[in-house]
This record gives structure tokens, C-alpha cells and sequence, in this order.
């Protein structure tokens, strides 16, 4: 199968100059191709989307949201199909594939109900005769480059409140899983949505390094690993841009002494292997705090022991393979590198049972204790199922470890106290807490966003923070009079 990209609300037609290969990460076998955009072709789709908003920016917010409650009603029925996609790109269970889809489904919603974000602030008769009102009016066109990770919810965070706001998209998924962005495309179109406000153009640095100088794009949502984000960002602003680049994560969940030990458990690994670690919500450190150590290391493995590890397409199955094979193989690298640097390897995840073809890129859930935080388990993202735990001895010890990380995109508390989760609330430097909450993904409402190096840029993803980032503020002083106007004043305006 091959996927190209989608201009002007139809297959592009050319011939690519360079392509990829799209894997079946439970097979490990190549499953398709995928066009790579050069340049040309990113110029192509910013001159269509930036024709396309010359009328999409007066569409009314009846004629926008029209559309959007339509794409609503199509996702929401065809999201077996889209699961399906996502699973055979990607590689995460149906199960989890449907999840991400409802999370974005969220967006959507929230998109639906724009007309309510746009409303401008009135006041009449600020000065004599004089009122003044504020505008929130889109950028134009603007970029949206998504990881694999979350091949439908990331474009579904941007690209339902990028249209609501009246600008026109440029997305460029991951080329790993490219076929998701693709169907959702195709669904707007089906909603009603004009040829040229939402193109897709596929590939890799040549594609972004366009978007990222491109005169004619306003503004880029970036999402995914840390030196891509910084590098995403510094290119960006330097070009004019507004840009918000979400990052990498090493998310911590800490656990004090009086906790729910089987709660805790169970959130860690659920939150540790669901989607085999590839999510930048997911745990990867447990900070025990003394003495719930043992117990809790216990607890988990137990847990572990009975995760069903397969191909996401056949039923039971709880956590799929890895995307690639070259990933597959990176992350393994850690487990002979955290057990060369001391840490105790625990549980060896590749020697978890598959439900799977053996060429699949498997690796089984894995877990590490007595983790330093100088080894390379603690200090790198590995972005797979590979838990560490940490072991300090007090709820104090805990804050320093976390707040010391130079991530902050999610943590937890797991506590019974009340005034310790507050506290920690508090004092934790991380944009997303959970308490007693493993992946505390903000509601659609809220707006997603780390801190630190999860985060370059001011805005938040999706929510208010989100219609923010889509718009730009003008105010409009207008002074009616009437016959009796007092004549010239070549005073400053004064407000009177
Ligand atoms: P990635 O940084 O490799 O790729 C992200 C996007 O950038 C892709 O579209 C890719 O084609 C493009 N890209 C890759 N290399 C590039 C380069 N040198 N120059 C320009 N563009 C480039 O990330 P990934 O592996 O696809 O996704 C996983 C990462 O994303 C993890 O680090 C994860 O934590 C992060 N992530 C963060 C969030 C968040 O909200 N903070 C959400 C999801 C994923």
C-alpha cells in the first residue's frame, strides 16, 4: 500500500522522489510505502491552504461548526475502521487504539462548541460616544507536525481547533505511521469541509525544515521527542513563527508509605506498559518512598507476570510490539545498560511470552529497582516498557528527585493524605498531576502541556490555551457621534 499526501482535498498525483517503509510492527514485515514531501511539495500544499483561507476565514462559525459536528458524527461511527489503521502501523492493541481515538473524539467536541471560545470582550461607550470590542481572528495557515506515538489524537489536539478558529492546516504526521492522518483527512472532506483547509504531506526533516521557514505559515504545534521540539522551536521563532513544541517526558509517580499499595500497582503498570511504554504520559519511574519498597516491587512484578504481550489484532491482548525494529533494539540496549551500571534487573521482558509471528518487534514488560539517578536507565527517555524504580527515603527526598529531572510533563501522587497530595500539588515542577491518577491527560476543557524541557513555547495543547495559540487579538475603537462632535483636538486621546 502507498501513502501520499493530500492537497486541495484529494490524493496528490506525483511521482516522490524519495519514499519510506511503513512496518506492520507484529509481523515486522514491510507493510507499505510512504511519499516523502520535498520541499516543492510542501510549497504546493502551503499555496493551497493559503487560498483556501481567503474564504475559509469568513466562513461563518454556523458554516465551521457545521463541519465539525458532521466529522464528529463520521468519526465517531467509522472508529473501528481508524483503529484498525492505527494498529497495523503502530503496533497498540485495539483496545488502546480505540482510546486514543475517544480522546480525540473529545477535541473534536470541544471544537464544536467554538463560537463560545471566540467571543471577543464589548464595552460600550468607554469614552464619550466611544465603544470598544475585541477580535479573535485566525493566523492563516499553520503547521502541524505529530509523532507516532499517537498517530490520530495529536492531529485531532491541533487541527480540530486550528479549522474552528477559521485558519487552514498543513499537517505532517510521523512517517512511521502515516496512514491514520490520511483517514481523518479524508473524513473532513466527507464532513463538508472545503478542498485546501486541511492538506496532509508526509515525510521527514526535508518536509519540517520547510514548514519550519515557510514565509506563508503562520504558526507551527509541534509534538515530539525533546532535541526535535528545542530544535522545532529555535527554527520556528527564529523564522517568525509562533510555535508551541511539546517534548519528551521521564514521568515519575511517587509513592508514600500510607498509599493503596495494590492501587499503586496496578496504576504503575498500567500506566508503565499500556501501549508498550510508548506514551509520553506513561510512568517509567516509581520513586518508593521507605519503606514500601519491597512490597510494592513485589506487588508490581506479580502484575507483570500476567500481562498478555501479542499482536494487537487478536483478542486479549493487553500491550502490542514496539513500532520498529530499530527502536525495538534501542530499548533492549537499556536493560544490558542498567543492569551494567547496578541497577537490579527484576523482571527481563524478553523473556515474556508472545502471542505473536516471532519476527514481530517484541519486547516484554521489563522492570529495574534500585535505580541511580546517574545511570542511563533514569537519565534518557526510553520510550518503551521499561519501568525503574527509585527508592528514597522520605516524602522530602521525593520532591528533590523529581523536581531535579529535567522533564515536567506528568507525574503522580499515590497517598491517602489528603494534605500531602495538596502539598505536593504544589511544590512538584511538572505541567500534569496525578493524584492517585497514573496519566492524568487533561480533559478537552483543560489544556495539555508540560514544563521544563516537555515544553517549548508559552501555549498549552488544545483547550483554551489551545483556541489561544489559533488566534491573534485585535480591538476596535469606534466612535459613532453624533451631529454635535466637538470639532479638531490634536490632544492625546484621553478617556472621558
Ligand atoms: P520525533 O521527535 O522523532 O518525531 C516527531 C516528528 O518530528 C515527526 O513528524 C518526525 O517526522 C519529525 N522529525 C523527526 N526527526 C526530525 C528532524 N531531525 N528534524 C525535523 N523533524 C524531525 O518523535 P517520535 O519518535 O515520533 O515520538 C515520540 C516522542 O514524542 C517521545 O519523545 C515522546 O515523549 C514525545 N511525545 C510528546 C508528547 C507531549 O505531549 N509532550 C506527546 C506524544 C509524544
Amino acid at each position: 500500500m502507498r501513502t501520499t499526501h493530500w492537497i486541495g482535498g484529494k490524493p496528490w498525483h506525483g511521482v516522490a522522489e524519495r519514499t519510506g517503509d511503513v512496518y506492520d510492527p507484529a509481523t515486522g514485515q514491510v507493510a507499505g510505502q510512504v511519499d516523502f514531501a520535498t520541499a516543492a511539495v510542501v510549497d504546493e500544499a502551503v499555496a493551497t491552504a493559503r487560498e483556501a483561507f481567503t474564504r475559509w476565514r469568513t466562513a461563518s462559525l454556523a458554516q465551521r461548526t457545521t463541519v465539525l459536528f458532521a466529522f464528529r458524527e463520521l468519526l465517531n461511527t467509522r472508529r473501528a475502521d481508524l483503529a484498525a489503521i492505527i494498529t497495523a502501523e503502530h503496533g497498540k492493541v485495539l483496545s488502546d487504539a480505540a482510546g486514543e481515538i475517544q480522546r480525540g473524539l473529545e477535541n473534536v467536541e470541544f471544537a464544536c462548541g467554538i463560537p463560545q471560545q471566540l467571543k471577543g470582550g464589548y464595552s460600550e461607550n468607554a469614552s464619550t460616544q466611544v465603544d470598544v470590542y475585541s477580535l479573535r481572528q485566525p493566523l492563516g495557515v499553520v503547521g502541524v507536525i505529530s509523532p507516532f506515538n499517537f498517530p490520530a489524537m495529536v492531529p485531532l489536539w491541533f487541527v480540530p481547533n486550528a479549522i474552528a478558529c477559521g485558519n487552514t492546516v498543513v499537517l505532517k504526521p510521523s512517517e512511521k505511521d502515516p496512514s491514520a492522518a490520511n483517514f481523518l483527512a479524508e473524513l473532513f472532506a466527507e464532513a463538508g469541509l472545503p478542498d485546501g483547509v486541511c492538506n496532509v504531506v508526509h515525510g521527514d526533516k526535508e518536509a519540517v525544515d520547510r514548514i519550519l521557514e515557510h514565509p506563508h505559515v503562520k504558526a507551527v504545534s509541534f509534538v515530539g521527542s525533546t532535541p526535535i521540539a528545542r530544535y522545532v522551536y529555535q527554527s520556528g521563532t527564529r523564522h517568525g513563527k509562533r510555535v508551541q513544541a511539546l517534548g519528551g517526558a521521564k514521568n515519575h509517580m511517587v509513592v508514600l508509605p500510607d498509599a493503596d499499595l495494590d492501587l499503586a500497582a496496578d496504576a504503575a503498570v498500567s500506566a508503565g506498559f499500556g501501549s508498550a511504554g510508548e506514551r509520553c504520559m506513561a510512568i517509567s519511574v516509581v520513586v518508593a518512598v521507605d519503606p514500601v519498597g519491597d512490597e510494592l516491587v513485589a506487588k508490581i512484578s506479580e502484575r507483570m507476570a500476567a500481562l498478555h504481550v501479542g499482536d494487537g489484532r487478536r483478542p486479549g491482548c493487553e500491550m502490542g510490539p514496539l513500532v520498529t525494529g530499530a527502536h525495538r533494539d534501542r530499548v533492549t540496549a537499556y536493560l544490558d545498560a542498567g543492569r551494567a551500571a547496578g541497577a537490579q534487573l527484576v523482571v527481563d521482558g524478553r523473556n515474556h511470552p508472545v502471542d505473536g509471528e516471532q519476527a514481530g518487534f517484541w519486547l516484554g514488560p521489563t522492570l529495574f529497582d534500585h535505580v541511580d539517578t546517574d545511570m542511563s536507565v533514569y537519565t534518557d527517555e526510553i520510550f518503551g516498557p521499561v519501568l525503574s524504580v527509585l527508592r528514597v527515603p522520605s516524602y522530602d527526598a521525593a520532591v528533590e528527585l523529581v523536581n531535579a529531572n529535567p522533564w515536567g510533563n506528568g507525574t503522580a501522587i499515590f497517598t491517602n493524605d489528603g494534605g500531602a497530595a495538596r502539598r505536593y500539588q504544589n511544590e512538584i515542577e511538572v505541567g500534569m498531576v496525578g493524584v492517585n491518577v497514573p496519566i492524568p491527560v487533561p480533559v478537552s476543557y483543560y489544556s495539555f502541556g508540560g514544563w521544563k524541557d516537555s515544553l517549548f513555547g508559552d501555549a498549552h495543547a488544545y483547550g483554551p490555551e489551545g483556541v489561544n495559540f489559533f488566534v491573534r487579538s485585535k480591538v476596535v475603537t469606534s466612535r459613532w457621534p453624533d451631529p454635535s462632535h466637538g470639532g479638531v483636538n490634536l490632544g492625546f486621546p484621553q478617556n472621558r
